[in-house]
Parts: C-alpha cells; structure tokens; sequence
C-alpha cells in the first residue's frame, strides 16, 4: 500500500443495528475500532449470537496492532472475546469503565493475558502510525467517547455511540469545544451514529426519565420491579436515586445485572450503601413498599428473570397485585412481540406496568436529526459515511446531511464489506471484502453453528421432514422389501396416503437404479435417495422437507 492511503472497511453494523467493527489499514498496520455482537432475529431459530466475519482480519492479520474501544455496549465490545481468542497478543484501548465490563467476559473465555490499556477522554495515543484521540460523548452508559484518528491520510472521525445531552445525569456534555477543534483542524471523513436519523429534533435528555420515574415511585402502593439493559448504567443510576428518594431497598436479579451493578458499584459509577442492598433469598422478606428489584428481560428475552416472573417460573419473585412493574428500554426491532407477551402476562396478574412511549421510562442514547446536524457542523468533514444502522437509517441521515447542504458525491452509503480508500484528500471505493457474519449456536456454547444449521431449522419449521428407512443387501446393494417412509411436519399424513405410496415407489426405483450400477456406499445411495425423493416431493407440492435417509444393511 502506498504510505499515504489509508483504507477504512466497516466489517459491521452497516445495513444492521449490531455488530460494529470497523478496520482501518494503511501500509504502517492496522486497527480495529469496536469488535461488537448482535443478537440473531427470528429468522434464524436456535441461534443466540451474531459476530462479525473475521475473515479480513485473518488476511491481515500480521497487520494487527490494536482495538480500540468506544464504549461497553455488546454491539461494541461482545464480539472481543472471540477476537482475542484469535489474536490474543493485540492491545485492547478502551475507557475504564468499558475495559472493566469487558475483564468479566474474557475470564469467561478462559482469557487471562488479555492486554487491556486504560485511555481516558482527552488523551492520545500513538500506535503503528495512527495517533489516536478520545473524545468524550454522551451515552446511555458512562465513558463512552467519539474517536479521531489521525492517519497517514487525513483526519477520520468515528463518533461511536452519540448523543448530545446538555444536561447529563453524570460524566457533562459531549466535548462539543474539541470536536469543533477538530472541524477547523479539517476532518477528511465522518463516520457517524445514524441509529436514530429517522427521528427529527433532539432527543430528551436523561434528566427526562429521572423525572418520570420519581413519579410513578410516588403513586407505586406495593413492590416495584425495574427492567432495563444490564449495560443501561445510567438507567440503572436514576433507578437507584429514586429508591434512595423513597426509602427503599434494591435487590438485583438476571446474571448480568448483578455482575454489571456490581463493577459500577466497585468503580463508583453507582452509589448504593450496602445498607440497601437486599440479597435475593430476604426479597420475600421485606415489605412491599421497602423494595425495588432490578431486573433484566426489557426486551423479553424468554429465559431472563423478567420473562420468567411474567410467566411465573422464576424461582424466587412471584408477580402480584399492586406489583408495579417499568420497562426502562426501548424493544430492539424485532423483539416488539416478545416484550408484548411480558407485558400481556404481568397485567394479567395484576401488575401496573408501565414501559415507553406511555410514559417516559426511557430516552435514547442516540443523537436525533437537530444532534447529527450539530456534530456535522462542528466536525465540518469532506466526507460522510453514515453508519450504525439498516440501510434506511444511513438513507436518512443522508438525507439529514443534504439538507444542510452537504454534497451527495460526498456522502458513501456502504455495506459491510465496503472498501473505501483515502488518499490525497480524496475517497474511492474499491472491491468489497469478505464480511458476512459468524453465528453462535448457545447450544454448543463458543462453538459456531454454521448457515447450514440455520438453514435445515428454517426448513425444518417451515417443510417438515421426511425419514426413509431402505434394508438392503450390504453385498449386492439390492433392496429388500419396500422402504418405510415417515413424515413429520410436512403433509397430515391421513390425507397423503396416495403421495407416501408414491414417495415409496420413487425410492424403490432409485435404490434399484443404484443396485443396477452396483453402487453400496451409504453415503451415495444417501444422496441419490435424497436427490429423486426431494424432486419429486418439490414437484408434487411445492415444499423442500428435510430428507433423513436410513440405510440398514441385512
Ligand atoms: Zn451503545
Ligand atoms: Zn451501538
């Protein structure tokens, strides 16, 4: 690569919500900035996490000099552990409270030598060529900043997860001065938040939620259950002071609330004495009125703590009347029906619930159209590439940069996989690279579950499945007698007696075909029965059952 071009390749979060990692090359090395996860949506059943490819990183490995953290969010930090366990000599930079959330995950993965350099807001850091700078924003979650680069080619700005709150609940405003510095520094390209570009206006500061949690703490007559991201510091702060206000307890339940409520305790990001601090086996134990349990399931994750007091399953908290229960969190799109039936099921055992937009229990962490224009023209870049978002997320905060005047030649709309190169102040694209996405199948925890695997569940729910049974003579590969054919899901059997006739016939002349060439290996006489059958079946009625062949040999 010539030495003055830099390459920036989104490996993910574009064309989706999740998974940001984004790789910047030029001939001195490269770096990451995010290594984020995603979670899977209902088209792919049993799946429970989404990596990015790392394909591109693997080619370059020997390139490799560091990742670079925004903040500790899992679709910016989920996807390190298996990165790490990868390349488990690159340095991780990241603020502290996003390096601390991330030591928990490692020591899961068995990563003890992990290279974990605190940075703080303000500072810079040189490494293999870049010199990088962090840039306090605000977040839903403390520490989170923007990240500068100052590359072979120019300035390139990341802002990472951003809004503009000008009256924050901790940690002051989005360091609007240095962005500005940077704008009149010149800034060569801006790759920015586009999460909530659909949204004209501002969003509401956090202030907002503090507020209206005050008040429905102020009408609650019995128990009142918070669920809200485990990550959701902020959520979790303002919770806190209103049970402080209120003289009650908290008690915490869901694994990764109470490990995240307690690295922000230990760091000092969340002020609760142990004095109010209530183990889990004494909540039956305490007044109605004393207490407040946090909890996680704001998305109505079947198997959170949430879902299963809504369902009655869990083990300790049974919901009950004049039980007041908040949502603190937006459903991600996609789990709207999951966080219904929670909600259908806790006011139907009699629980007062109340989640957002009725009530503002939650804002956004995500800058809005009025925000993204600040930053644009604070930031002043040549170049914008909307990211952190579907395809019409980026379309809209295309359209947001047009209306203030911004050239449209200027703007990328990218995919993942997209490679722009900079160079002498200008951008091209070039050959997309190699990025599709890597699933984890929960089942074989940190074993991957290939597309195949996704592919047979959808087949599966949607075809059904077909079992053939074949005896055969293991000499001669003849078949003994007629094979029995099995269906389930697939046609209601009662009414398919004449096409199960036919599906046996049309194995029998195949497995007399392959007896005719004398052909005996299973794994031949297999496909050829799956080949004839799933023809004729996709002819007969149009469906694609999986096809189980049982050779049995006599
Ligand atoms: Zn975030
Ligand atoms: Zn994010």
């Amino acid at each position: 690569m010539d030495s003055t071009a830099l390459r920036v390749v989104p490996l993910g979060g574009l064309g989706e919500i999740g998974k940001n990692m984004t790789a910047l090359r030029q001939a001195s090395g490269m770096i990451l900035i995010d290594a984020g996860l995603s979670f899977p949506d209902e088209e792919m059943p049993g799946i429970d996490l989404v990596l990015p490819d790392f394909t591109y990183v693997r080619e370059h490995a020997s390139e490799l000099r560091g990742v670079f953290l925004t903040h500790g969010h899992e679709d910016h930090v989920g996807a390190l552990p298996y990165l790490l366990r990868e390349f488990p000599e690159v340095p991780v930079y990241g603020t502290r409270l996003t390096l601390e959330l991330v030591r928990p995950k490692l020591r899961e993965f068995g990563i003890k030598n992990a290279e974990l350099r605190e940075v703080r807001p303000g500072e810079r850091v040189d490494t293999a060529g870049y010199t990088l700078e962090f840039i306090h924003v605000n977040h839903s979650i403390p520490d989170a900043v923007a990240i500068a680069a100052h590359t072979a080619a120019g300035l390139v700005v990341f802002s990472g997860d951003y809004k503009i709150d000008l009256t924050p609940i901790e940690g002051g405003t989005t360091d609007l001065s240095r962005l500005a510095a940077l704008g009149s520094q010149g800034v060569l390209a801006y790759f920015g938040d586009s999460t909530n570009s659909e949204r004209p206006g501002y969003v509401p500061s956090e202030r907002v939620v503090s507020n209206a949690l005050r008040d429905i703490f102020d009408e609650a007559p019995g128990r009142i259950i918070v669920a809200s991201f485990a990550s959701h510091l902020h959520r979790i702060g303002q919770v806190v002071e209103a049970a402080k206000l209120h003289d009650r307890l908290i008690a915490v339940t869901g694994r990764s609330m109470v490990r995240n409520v307690q690295i922000a305790r230990d760091l000092g990001y969340l002020n609760i004495p142990a004095s109010m601090m209530v183990e889990q086996h004494e909540i039956n134990n305490i007044p109605d009125r004393d207490l407040v349990i946090l909890t996680t399931g704001s998305q109505g994750e079947p198997l959170s703590a949430l879902s299963r007091i809504a369902n009655e399953t869990h083990k300790t908290i049974r919901v009950r009347q004049d039980d007041t229960v908040i949502i603190a969190a937006h459903p991600i799109p996609g789990n709207e029906r999951k966080v219904s039936r929670v909600i259908n099921d806790l006011m139907k055992r009699g629980a007062d619930v109340h989640y957002s937009p009725l009530k503002p229990v939650h804002v956004s962490g995500h800058a809005a159209q009025e925000e993204q224009k600040i930053m644009l023209s604070l930031l002043k870049p040549r170049y914008l590439v909307p990211v952190h978002g579907e395809y019409r997320h980026l379309r809209h905060h295309f359209n947001t940069a047009v209306s203030m005047g911004f050239p449209t030649e200027r703007i990328f709309l990218l995919e993942n996989g997209s490679q722009l190169e900079f160079r002498a102040g200008e951008a091209r694209r070039l050959q997309n690279v190699p990025a599709g996405m890597f699933l984890i199948d929960g089942a074989s925890f940190g074993d991957t579950a290939s597309d195949v695997v996704v592919r047979e569940r959808q087949q599966l729910s949607a075809d059904g499945m077909f079992v053939v049974v074949a005896r055969i003579n293991a000499q001669s590969g003849e078949l003994l007698g007629a094979p029995d054919v099995i269906s389930r899901g697939f046609v209601y059997m009662r009414d398919a007696d004449g096409l199960l006739q036919e599906a046996i016939e049309v194995v029998s002349s195949t497995l007399q075909e392959t007896a005719r060439h004398h052909i005996t290996d299973w794994g031949e006489l297999k496909n050829s029965i799956r080949r004839d059958l799933s023809r004729f079946l996709a002819d007969r009625t149009g469906k694609r059952p999986i096809i189980l062949p049982l050779i049995v040999e006599v």
